[in-house]
């Protein structure tokens, strides 16, 4: 056995941990703060990125600040900025979104729902399993699928409006602008450098060259989501790590508008997923209506797969072919496309601390999912209270000590769900036999059963091997099926084709790690050149097209790296 726990690999050579992207986070990300007094952006509290946590957050300061004129006067001119890399929040956002309203309710205690920017409520749901021609209606319907009293929004239309509640407050968004450097001095956290915009391909600068620039701030929060750049840079910085490593699912999701409106939400578990435990390919469907006439559907999978063809992108243009949901379909056009990740690992995987002095971690960053219920908007709204909350008390005594906000998350419903959520996601990698038997099991006891810590496995480290998993995929036809780059286009993207590169990866590596990231990134950005696909060689090159990237996050899950390309860059999306 390998050091891993599995089998040696046929060739010894890919695992794709073994191949790291070439950078030095902890060194490469941090620095002092380096503009000249009059150069740098001084604000109160910075929050890097304008999704629910972040946005949540900047509401909740702007309510609090309120009743602390004097410590909203010391905080100067802008007592809250927001740093969001999109064109505007709600841009780089993808979500199921089935919405717990708990946070809602906690943030706008006087809108009633009808005010939100939501879809409808949930009355109705159903769990089908799937087999290539049959929908087998699972009843009793297994509890973490139950949704009665949530609501379906677009999480894209959400950010939109949470960043003008924010502004209302008076929160600045600085959008189209990516924190690229933490600022840390004396291990402090100072706020962030924003990144430089302007260079082409090569690193020159254009003529519309603007540099970054220094972001100080009181207290920084790190609202980054998925995966979040200067997130992994601090769990390293700092040793924040927590006891078992992060996992991730990638999820892809459409919206069409369709003639008929769908009644209920679904969620489907079996095909087009195989089974048997060597392909660990754990996930599922969900299909949720969205008013009169728009469903919102996607496939969610983990990032552990073995089958180095197998592409969830691809698996989900298939999952359309069945005839239970052509029929959803039928008569419809696609209006939306993305993919994103969705960090997995629940309770183990969090980090040890939440806060450093000067900083915080909400959300998605500090992997506040329960993935068993596929939820993550109202912890991430909820974090953002819990940080304004702790930042407002600390301010007010001139500190830099914030870990009241982890006393806060310790005694909310995050630590309580995702305590009791800690085993599920990882049997499910070992087939969905055993994996759901064993999660029904610890859902029915809310946990208790069987207990103990079930590890977590790093997606890098699991072996991946050129298999069959794309030979039934089916070719576009441009009504049901589009391939990667009609989707990506679909995504609103339109970043400059000599943006420089922003993903990280060796670029000559073992045929199968090439494959395994051809096949996973949804939006075509890694190629194997032709002659090198057609001959035996073993290791081989992969080039990558930086510019059709949405940012979904996966490369830094399955051995490379994601960094924040310039400001504006990626997805515009409107409707996911
Ligand atoms: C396919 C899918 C389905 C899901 N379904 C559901 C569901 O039905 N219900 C549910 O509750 N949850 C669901 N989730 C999870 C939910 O969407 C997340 O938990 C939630 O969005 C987390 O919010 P966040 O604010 O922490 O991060 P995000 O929503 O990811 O927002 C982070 C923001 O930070 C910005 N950012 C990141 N890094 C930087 C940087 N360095 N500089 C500047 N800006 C930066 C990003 O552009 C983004 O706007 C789903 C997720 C996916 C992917
Ligand atoms: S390059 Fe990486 S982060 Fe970008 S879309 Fe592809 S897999 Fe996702």
């Amino acid at each position: 056995m390998t050091e891993n726990g599995h089998g040696p690999s046929s060739n010894g050579h890919n695992v794709p941990a073994e191949f790291p992207p070439p950078v030095n986070p902890a060194e490469d990300y941090v620095t002092g703060i380096t503009d000249p007094e009059e150069e740098r952006i001084e604000v109160g509290v910075a929050i890097v990125g304008g999704g629910p946590a972040g946005l949540a957050c900047a509401i909740r300061l702007g309510q609090l600040l309120e009743d602390e004129p004097e410590l909203a006067e010391k905080l100067g001119e802008v007592p809250v900025a927001v740093i969001e890399k999109g064109k505007t929040p709600g841009a780089h956002l993808l979500s199921g979104a089935n919405m717990v309203p708990s946070a809602m309710e906690e943030l706008f205690p006087d809108l009633d729902p009808s005010e939100w920017p939501v879809e409808q409520e949930v009355t109705k749901d159903a769990v089908y399993f799937l087999t290539s021609k049959f929908a087998v209606p699972l009843k009793p319907m297994p509890p973490n699928f139950r949704n009665h009293g949530n609501y379906v929004t677009s999480i894209a239309k959400l950010g939109r409006w949470l960043g003008e509640k924010a502004e209302e407050g008076g929160a600045y968004i600085l959008s189209e602008t990516a924190a690229d450097k933490l600022l840390v001095e004396d291990r402090i956290v100072r706020g962030v450098r924003s990144g430089d915009k302007g260079r082409d391909r090569e690193g020159k600068e254009l003529p519309n060259f603007e540099p970054g620039s220094d972001v100080v701030a009181k207290a920084t929060v790190l609202a980054e989501g998925t995966l979040g750049h200067l997130t992994s840079t601090a769990l390293d910085y700092f040793d924040l790590h927590g006891s078992d490593p992060q996992r991730w699912e990638l999820g892809v999701k459409e919206v069409w508008e369709v003639p008929e409106p769908l009644d209920r939400v679904i969620h489907t578990l079996g095909w087009p997923l195989r089974w048997r435990p060597k392909w660990k390919e754990a996930g599922g469907s969900f299909i949720y209506p969205m008013g009169e006439n728009k469903v919102g559907l996607g496939l969610v999978v983990g990032l552990d797969t073995t089958d180095a063809t197998f592409s969830v992108h691809d698996a989900f243009q298939e999952f359309k072919t069945h005839p239970f949901i052509k029929k959803i379909l039928e008569g419809g056009k696609r209006v939306a496309w993305g993919a994103k990740t969705i960090p997995s690992g629940g309770y183990w995987s969090m980090p040890k601390r939440l806060s450093v002095p000067g900083m915080v971690m909400c959300g998605d960053s500090a992997g506040m999912v329960n993935i068993p219920r596929l939820k993550g908007i109202h912890y991430a709204m909820h974090s953002g209270i819990y940080a304004a909350e702790a930042i407002i008390d600390a301010l007010k005594q001139d500190s830099v000590n914030l870990e009241a906000y982890e006393r806060k998350v310790k005694d909310s419903l995050i630590e309580k769900d995702l305590y009791q959520s800690r085993n599920m996601r990882q049997p499910l990698s070992k087939g969905l036999i055993f994996g759901g038997a064993m999660g029904s099991m610890m859902v029915a006891t809310k946990g208790a059963f069987p207990g103990g810590h079930w590890k977590n496995e790093d997606d890098a480290e699991v072996p991946v091997e050129i298999d069959g998993a794309a030979k039934s995929y089916p070719k576009p036809d441009n009504k049901y099926i589009y391939d990667k780059l009609n989707s990506v286009f679909a995504s609103g993207n339109a970043t400059r084709d000599d943006a420089p590169n922003h993903i990280k990866i060796q670029q000559k590596v073992p045929r199968e790690i090439a494959q395994s990231w051809v096949s996973m990134c949804p939006a075509q950005v890694y190629e194997i050149p032709e002659d090198q696909l057609e001959s035996d060689a073993q290791t081989v090159d992969v080039q990558v097209v930086p510019s059709n990237c949405v940012q979904c996050g996966a490369i830094t899950a399955k051995g490379g790296r994601l960094t924040p390309p310039e400001g504006g860059d990626g997805p515009l999306y409107q409707e996911t």
